[in-house]
Parts: C-alpha cells; sequence; structure tokens
C-alpha cells in the first residue's frame, strides 16, 4: 500500500479530532507481549471517557473498523494490514480511593494497582501481581489466578457501549471463565472501581512477595500466557503434556517445556504459532475426546 493510503484514515480521524493522541502505521508486533502482527493504519488514545465515547460513536457513524488493545499480554494480531483504528487506553490513568474501594482508569497497569492498594493500605489485589495487564484488558478478561479472579473485586465498571457512557454493576459484568460481556459485545472499559479490605501495609508485602514467589516459575520469553481456557476444573497444560507435546515446534513457535499452555515465539510468525494452537487441539481432541477452547483473543 502507499504511503498515502497508509495514512488516509490517520488524517481523517486527526482531522476531526484534533487534540487527541494519535499514531499513524501502529504496529502490533511492537505493542504485544508475543511480538507478533502487522500494521494497523492508526492507534488513537484518548484521555478521557468522554473522548473515548465521541470517538466511538465518530467510528460507528463513519463505519470504520476498530479494535481495542490493553497491554497486548492475551491478543495474537493476525499479520496482515489492518485498515483501521486501534484504540488504546494507557492515558486513562485517573484513580481515587473511597475508603476501601479504588476507582482506577483502564489505562493502570498491574504493578501500578497493587502499589496504589500498598500505599493506602488497602489488600486485595496481591494475587494479581506480576500478571501483565492494563485493567481494562484485566477486567474484560477477568485474569485472575486460582485464589482471586476481577470478578472478586470489581464493584462497577465505566465503559462506553457504542458510543454511550455507561455503569454496569459487577453483576451486568456477566463474568465468565476469561470472558466478560465487555468481550462478548466489544464496550469499552475506561475505569472500574475496585473493592478491598484494610490490612497494614507489611501484610500486604508479604503477600506480593508470596504471589511473586509462585510465578517465579512461569516460562521466559515471548509469549500470551495461557493459551487455553482449563476445561471444567481440568488443567488445558496438563492435557497438552499428557498428549506428549511439550517442546513441539512449528517454524519458529514452539510449546514451553515448562508449562504445556504456554506457547514461545522464538523468532516466528502469526502462521507459525496460529498452526500450532490447531494442531494441539487437533491432537487433544483427538487422545482425549475433549476439545480445547481459547483463552487469548484473536485481533483485530
Ligand atoms: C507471561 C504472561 C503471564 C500471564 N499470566 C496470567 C495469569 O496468571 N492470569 C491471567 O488471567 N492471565 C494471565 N496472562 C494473560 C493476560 O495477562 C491477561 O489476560 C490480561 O487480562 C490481558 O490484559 P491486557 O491489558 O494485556 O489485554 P489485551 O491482551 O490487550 O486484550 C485482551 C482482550 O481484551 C480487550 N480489551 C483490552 N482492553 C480493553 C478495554 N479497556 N475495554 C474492553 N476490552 C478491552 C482486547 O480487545 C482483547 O480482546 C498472562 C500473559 C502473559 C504474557
Amino acid at each position: 500500500m502507499k504511503e498515502n493510503e497508509n495514512t488516509r484514515l490517520y488524517k481523517r480521524i486527526t482531522e476531526a479530532f484534533p487534540a487527541l493522541q494519535a499514531e499513524a502505521n501502529f504496529s502490533f508486533r511492537s505493542h504485544t507481549t508475543i511480538g507478533l502482527g502487522g500494521i494497523a493504519s492508526v492507534a488513537v488514545s484518548p484521555s478521557t471517557t468522554d473522548e473515548c465515547a465521541k470517538l466511538l460513536s465518530y467510528f460507528k457513524r463513519e463505519r470504520i473498523a476498530y479494535c481495542f488493545l490493553g497491554a497486548g499480554a492475551n491478543v495474537l494480531p493476525s499479520d496482515g494490514y489492518f485498515d483501521g483504528a486501534v484504540v488504546r487506553f494507557q492515558r486513562l490513568k485517573c484513580t481515587y480511593l473511597e475508603g476501601t474501594q479504588l476507582y482506577v482508569g483502564a489505562g493502570i497497569n498491574g504493578t501500578a494497582l497493587c502499589s496504589l492498594g500498598k500505599s493506602a493500605s488497602v489488600s486485595g489485589f496481591e494475587p494479581f501481581i506480576g500478571i501483565p495487564f492494563t485493567v481494562g484488558g484485566g477486567v474484560a478478561m477477568n485474569a485472575g489466578i486460582a485464589q482471586s479472579h476481577f470478578e472478586d473485586v470489581v464493584v462497577r465498571v465505566t465503559a462506553v457501549d457504542g458510543g454511550k457512557i455507561r455503569t454496569f454493576s459487577a453483576k451486568e459484568c456477566a463474568f465468565q471463565e476469561k470472558d466478560s460481556v465487555f468481550l462478548r459485545e466489544k464496550i469499552a472499559i475506561t475505569g472500574v472501581l475496585l473493592k478491598g479490605k484494610y490490612a497494614p501495609r507489611k501484610r500486604i508485602s508479604e503477600n506480593e512477595c508470596f504471589y511473586r514467589m509462585r510465578r517465579s516459575g512461569l516460562p521466559k520469553g515471548r509469549s500470551m500466557g495461557c493459551v487455553f481456557v482449563n476445561p471444567s476444573g481440568i488443567s488445558a497444560g496438563r492435557l497438552i503434556e499428557e498428549c506428549g507435546l511439550k517442546g513441539t515446534r512449528m517454524g519458529g513457535a514452539r510449546i514451553s517445556e515448562i508449562h504445556a499452555n504456554f506457547i514461545i515465539n522464538e523468532c516466528g510468525t502469526f502462521q507459525d504459532v496460529a498452526l500450532l494452537i490447531d494442531y494441539v487441539k487437533r491432537e487433544v481432541a483427538n487422545h482425549t475426546g475433549i476439545v480445547l477452547r481459547e483463552e487469548i483473543r484473536r485481533i483485530p
């Protein structure tokens, strides 16, 4: 595609929203933990919920394709050219405390969330320590570990639904395993009120050390974390391991020898990872009769 065609959408959006932070020719490869994916025409970063609402109603009215991206820690972007807009949330960083409830903008990351809690002596967010996420992506994916997921701490969510600002109660978020209404209905989360409980800072630090230690054995390298959801109480990683698939390689993508639910990208391509995912699904279904569901999200 020629340079002027490539920047056409960027120019159109920045003319309509002169104050908006926008970047032409956005690289998914540079903004995802798996380090793969092609180029999008433009990425936009609204700085308020109101700006996000105006932007999404403009996209709807003008029929501009868009997708949402947080820290890019659980996504597999395709490697083609995306003639659309990537909506990012990293400028939404407003925070405030209401007793033991903490409001955080969707762009706050896990480390900042835990330290905000600790500085206010509010405990409850330590199980999230070390999980790569923005709060928006974490809530949308209902991220967490066995002890706690976002569904256990969410009080309410501020979001933009089809250009309109809405508030969702915890019940309305309709959380499921690695899923929520926000993913199912493509609703943008812009801020979240979370509940914790008072605890001495020393105790919070001890909890942080405990959860950090537990994660220290996870595979290193470029990955998306777990690729598959655990099928009703069974570990997807164990199933993959029992099918003898640890270490299986497809081009530059490899199933981790340490944790079979992790695919490591060693200079591979989108195609290598996608083929390896299909191969794992087929092998596990053939050996066990269980059909694995992807936890990762394909974007755009
Ligand atoms: C090394 C590693 C370890 C991991 N460990 C864990 C773990 O222990 N537990 C766990 O649950 N996960 C884990 N993950 C996966 C990942 O951290 C979580 O799924 C996290 O929630 C992703 O957040 P994100 O901001 O990166 O979202 P992204 O990956 O950017 O996006 C995920 C999905 O959410 C959508 N989205 C993003 N932001 C918003 C928003 N503001 N509003 C609406 N939709 C949005 C995206 O469109 C996409 O569909 C791990 C990943 C890695 C790489």
